[in-house]
C-alpha cells in the first residue's frame, strides 16, 4: 500500500459557509477523490470555494458497495476525503462501514475537527456538559421513543438528540406527559444560520415558544434535556412524573403510597421526594 493513501474525514458547514477550516479546504483541494453523501448538494460548497476535485457518491443506500470500491482505491494509493451534506460525517450520517473497513485493513484514517450540530448545540445549551449522551434521532415507534425519553430522564446526564421539524412538537408534548416537571430543556434551532435560536427552560416554556408562531416549528433542530435527580437517584423518572401529578390532587401521603405500590418503591422516600420537589417549585 502507498504511504500516501489516507481517508480524510472532513466536516463541512452546518449553515454558515465561512465555518469551513483552511485545512479542510486544503485537503479537499489536494485529495484525488471526494466521497460525498450527495454530490449535487456538495457541488455548491465545492464551487463556492473553487474546488475541482472529482466527486463520487457515498450515501446510506450504496454505502456497502461503495465502501468496497473506495477501499480498493485507497489500497491502490488513492487519497480520499469523505464529506456529508453538512457537519461531521458519520455523526448521524453515512461513513461508518468505510471507516471500519479501513481500520480492519490498516488503511490510514485522519479526521479533521470542524462543524457538528451536536457539539455546537451542546456547548451553548446551558445544560451540564461534563457528561452527556448523544443518541441521534429518536425512534419513530411510539413505545421505543417513550422508553428512550424515560431512560434519558433517568440517566442523570445531559441527553442530546437530533429532531425533525415534523416531529419536534409531538416529541415535546410526549415529554410533557411522561417526564418529570423538573426536567430542563434546550432547543437549538438553525445553528449558525440567520435565524439561529436557542430556547431553554421548562417544558412549558419550550412548548410556548414552538406554539407561538407556525414558523417556530420550521428549520433544523437539536433537542437536549437534563433531569436533575436531586433527591433519590433510585426513583425512576416515570414514578417521579406520576408522583408530581398525584401531589397536585391528593394528600402527599396518599400520593406517595399509590406510587410506591405501583412501582414497588419505598413509600417514605417517595413522600420525602415529593415534599422537596413541591417546595422547590
Ligand atoms: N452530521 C451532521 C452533524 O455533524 O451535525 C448531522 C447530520 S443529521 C442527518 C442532520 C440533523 O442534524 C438535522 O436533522 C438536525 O437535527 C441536525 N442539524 C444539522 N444542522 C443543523 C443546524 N444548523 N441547526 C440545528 N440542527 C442541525
Amino acid at each position: 500500500m502507498s504511504d500516501t493513501a489516507c481517508l480524510y474525514i472532513v466536516p463541512t458547514p452546518i449553515g454558515n459557509l465561512s465555518d469551513i477550516s483552511t485545512r479542510a479546504l486544503e485537503v479537499l483541494n489536494t485529495v484525488d477523490l471526494i466521497a460525498a453523501e450527495d454530490t449535487r448538494h456538495s457541488s455548491r460548497l465545492l464551487q463556492h470555494y473553487g474546488i475541482q476535485t472529482r466527486t463520487i457518491s457515498l450515501h446510506s443506500h450504496n454505502e456497502s458497495q461503495r465502501s468496497k470500491q473506495l477501499i480498493e482505491k485507497l489500497e491502490a494509493g488513492i487519497s480520499v476525503a469523505l464529506i456529508s451534506d453538512a457537519g461531521t460525517p458519520l455523526i448521524s450520517d453515512p461513513g461508518y462501514e468505510l471507516v471500519n473497513e479501513c481500520r480492519l485493513k490498516n488503511i490510514k484514517v485522519s479526521a479533521l475537527p470542524g462543524p457538528c450540530a451536536l457539539t455546537t448545540a451542546l456547548s451553548a445549551s446551558g445544560l451540564p456538559t461534563d457528561r452527556f449522551m448523544f443518541s441521534g434521532f429518536l425512534s419513530l415507534k411510539k413505545q421505543a421513543k417513550e422508553q428512550a425519553l424515560l431512560d434519558a430522564a433517568n440517566s442523570n446526564i445531559t441527553q442530546v438528540f437530533y429532531e425533525s421539524p415534523r416531529r419536534v412538537k409531538d416529541t415535546l408534548l410526549l415529554c410533557k406527559s411522561i417526564l418529570p416537571a423538573s426536567t430542563r430543556y434546550t432547543l437549538a434551532k438553525e445553528l449558525t444560520k440567520t435565524f439561529e435560536t436557542y430556547v431553554t427552560g421548562s417544558i412549558d416554556q419550550v412548548l410556548d415558544y414552538l406554539q407561538a408562531d407556525p414558523s417556530h416549528e420550521k428549520g433544523e433542530f437539536v433537542f437536549m434535556l437534563y433531569t436533575p435527580l436531586t433527591c433519590k437517584n433510585d426513583i425512576p423518572s416515570e414514578a417521579i412524573s406520576l408522583l408530581e401529578q398525584l401531589f397536585e390532587v391528593l394528600p402527599p401521603k396518599k400520593a406517595a403510597s399509590i406510587v410506591a405500590q405501583h412501582y414497588d418503591l419505598n413509600k417514605k422516600s417517595l413522600y420525602e421526594y415529593g415534599l422537596k420537589a413541591k417546595e422547590n417549585r
